[in-house]
């Protein structure tokens, strides 16, 4: 399947020109129009198959395409497990917006509490972050989730294994809106503990899992 025939924005097919790509991947092919049809996603493939672009092509899709549900929170939140992956997320992001007037913060662990508060107060409309860090953020009230739209949870195995799942609860309680959309990756669906997390905040997901025997 080619990216020109998913019916994106045209400013996201512009911007998939400059990755220099055109064919879809197998997990990018099957999660991408379960994703944007608006419904929450179960979606696992081997590392190395295309997950970032499998839920970063959508989530623009429906910055662009949808009016936001609040003036002032954040549209898009990505959590992932390390502040490695966070980088290569928010680079990737960054790249997709290029020319955009979308805006995007990048919240780590370890790196300094006051100028990540500075750059939430500009309203981002993109957040790239590890779950303990956003939470630090949210008690302190600098961002409110009310008003997200879609929450991404990227190698969510991992986030469990790092001890990530009572922030990951906090972050899906505070973005409580109904029309929520949670999609939710991680390498393995064999799991407890990542099926009963699943469970928990997902609504009637769509279940994609590529050479897993699903
Ligand atoms: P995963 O998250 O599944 O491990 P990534 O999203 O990190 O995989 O992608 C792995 C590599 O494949 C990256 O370098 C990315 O740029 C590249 N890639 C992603 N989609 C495609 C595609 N459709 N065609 C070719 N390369 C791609
Ligand atoms: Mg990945």
């Amino acid at each position: 399947m080619l990216f020109e025939d998913f019916g994106f924005d045209n400013r996201i097919l512009k911007s998939i020109g400059h990755l220099g790509f055109d064919e879809a991947t197998e997990i990018q092919a099957r999660a991408i129009p379960e994703a944007m049809a608006g419904r929450d996603l179960l979606a696992s493939s081997k590392t190395g198959s295309g997950k970032t672009l499998a839920y970063i092509l959508p989530a623009l899709h429906r910055v662009y395409k949808k009016k936001a549900l609040s003036r002032r929170d954040p549209r898009v939140v990505i959590l992932v497990p390390t502040r490695e992956l966070a980088k290569q997320v928010f680079g990737q992001l960054r790249l997709l917006l290029a020319g955009s007037r979308l805006t995007s913060v990048l919240i780590l662990g370890g790196e300094n509490f006051n100028d990540q508060h500075k750059s939430l107060q500009k309203d981002p409309h993109f957040i790239v972050a590890t779950p303990g860090r956003l939470v630090d953020h949210l008690k302190q009230r600098h961002l409110y989730l009310e008003g997200l739209e879609l929450l991404i949870l990227d190698e969510a195995d991992r986030m469990l294994d790092l001890g990530f799942a009572d922030a990951m609860r906090a972050i899906n309680n505070a973005a409580n809106h109904r029309q929520r959309q949670t999609l939710f990756f991680s390498a393995t669906l064999d799991n407890t503990d990542v099926n009963e997390m699943a469970s928990e905040l997902l609504k009637e997901p769509s279940r994609v899992a590529i050479g897993q025997g699903y």
